[in-house]
């Protein structure tokens, strides 16, 4: 049916999901180009050749100039899925528009888009709550009197954006209301572009925390105006389906030249570190002495492959289960992403809650530091070892550095476990406190990988819980062996503490 959408693979709160519209399938994590309709910047048929199926434009610039009457899909590619936003962007550029929101929604019927978007209005970059709140009230007025519309007019996926700006409490209250209206199919994120030019990716995750943690886990997200490749992964993470941006249109006539990483002017390269079709074949001075026209087409196709590639590499991830340890190498390719990496381990009990067990080809974590502890695998040792019952009333801690995983199958672990029949055995290894001997083969305690050199604040960490474990199981004794030397050489101290 349409509009129904089925999740394939899911790592963190990420999800690889296929959304079913009246012009086939769209797999997700999607991005959705803006093809403004009263420029030929990019044809539709280039944009298929990148690969995008899928784009969103203006129903709004549409109607007002008078571009299409009838079915949009004969205008454009037809094989195309298409999504149409409402002018609410133009009311928070270039203040109201004279369009109301039942024009917008029936001219939208009249060219069925695949997935439309009423009238709402964008909260912006207010500090004026109240003034924030008039805006999430109205955007909810909105969808409200356009019910009837839908339930005639089912074969558009309606989307209903979520407001409030940085306050989030109006975005929670705003997801909760929205995400009770069933006819609505898709929710969206609106206004947050504003955050991103600014670099205010933690507030951006914010929002999108607020936003997804109240809506219903099973219905697809769209966040407007997520166009920036490095920012994606942090978005998908948290569970967000799609993006739409004309940032690539946007940036190239302003000579901008995206990578995974970052933005570059492009007066800044003597090289380009791409090889999509335009960066195979100019060089960047060539580029530069272009006429402007020519560049920017060509730096937008580049800044398109960039996006696609970006999209791809998530959903490998994903399908890896490697998303944690991809959002951890993004952040280091920038302060203000990394700032976005922290901001997300705030929400690591909600990452690891959709975040599943059992993962498709992933062999094993791979640990860098105390960042690592926050990813879901850890957390849930960390949570399993809180209700562990202790089976003996003495406590065998063996330091794990030198043994071999997994640590019930090691000669020195085999030969200790045989002396010491009444005693609870455990290894003690950084980031995850103390192992189990007796479930040491079971996922991930025998399946990773971490380095040599462990920081401080990780030992710490993890000394810590070992410290907390070994009080509240209250054994009677507690014996270490080969601590001496290993990189816990702090459980020594624990051991004396203890008596
Ligand atoms: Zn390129």
């Amino acid at each position: 049916m349409i509009g129904d959408f089925e999740i394939k693979d899911e790592d963190l709160a990420a999800r690889i999901g296929v959304l079913e519209t009246k012009h086939g399938k769209l797999e997700t994590p999607s991005f959705f180009p803006v093809v403004n309709p009263l420029r030929n910047d990019i044809s539709i048929k280039e944009l298929n050749s990148i690969g995008f199926y899928n784009f969103i434009t203006n129903a709004y610039i549409l109607k007002k100039n008078n571009l299409l009457n009838g079915n949009i899909h004969n205008k454009f590619e037809e094989n195309n899925i298409i999504m149409t936003d409402s002018g609410a962007y133009q009311i928070l550029e270039y203040g109201e528009i004279s369009q109301e929101n039942k024009d917008i929604v029936s001219y939208q019927v009249e060219i069925k888009p695949d997935i439309g978007v009423f009238l709402d209005v964008p909260t912006g970059n207010t500090d004026d709550w109240n003034e924030a709140k008039k805006s999430v009230e109205l955007t909810l007025e909105r969808g409200r009197e356009i019910i009837e519309v839908i339930r005639e007019n089912q074969d558009i996926i309606w989307t209903h954006p979520i407001q409030g700006g940085p306050f989030l409490d109006l975005i929670e209250y705003s997801s909760k209301q929205a995400s009770k209206i069933p006819e609505f199919k898709m929710l969206a994120l609106g206004s947050p572009t504003v955050f991103m030019e600014k670099y205010r990716y933690s507030k951006l995750i914010e929002m999108i925390y607020t936003a997804k943690s109240n809506v219903s886990r099973g219905i697809p997200f769209h966040l407007f105006g997520g166009g920036v490749p490095h920012l994606i992964p942090f978005a998908v993470a948290l569970g967000v389906d799609t993006f739409d941006s004309a940032s690539y249109i946007l940036f190239a006539r302003d000579n901008r030249y995206l990578t995974r990483e970052r933005t570059y002017r492009l007066e800044e390269l003597d090289y380009f570190p791409c090889s999509c079709p335009v960066c195979s074949r100019y060089t960047p001075k060539e580029l530069a002495e272009m006429k402007s026209g020519e560049r920017s087409k060509l730096l937008a196709i580049h800044n398109l492959w960039k996006i696609r590639e970006e999209m791809n590499a998530v959903k490998q991830a994903i399908r890896e289960g490697r998303l944690f340890e991809y959002i951890q190498q993004k952040a280091y390719s920038h302060p203000a992403l990394y700032n976005a990496f922290k901001s997300i381990l705030k929400y690591s009990r909600y990452l690891e809650k959709y975040d599943p067990r059992v993962k498709g080809s992933v062999k094993g974590v791979l640990l860098f530091n105390s960042d690592s502890i926050d990813r879901p695998e850890i957390l849930r040792h960390v949570e399993f070892m809180k209700v562990f019952v202790p089976k003996k009333r003495n406590a065998l801690v063996i330091c794990g550095d030198k043994l071999n995983s997994p640590f019930i199958l090691d000669p020195k672990v085999k030969s200790i476990l045989s002396k010491n029949r009444g005693t609870d055995v455990f290894v003690a290894l950084p980031f995850y406190g103390l192992i189990p001997v007796s479930t040491s083969e079971s996922f991930p305690m025998s399946q990773f990988e971490m380095p040599e050199e462990v920081d401080k604040l990780t030992l710490e960490k993890t000394v810590s819980f070992i410290q907390s474990f070994l009080k509240d199981k209250n054994y009677e004794e507690i014996k270490f062996i080969e601590c001496e030397k290993s990189v816990l050489s702090h459980v020594m101290s624990i051991n004396t503490a203890l008596g």
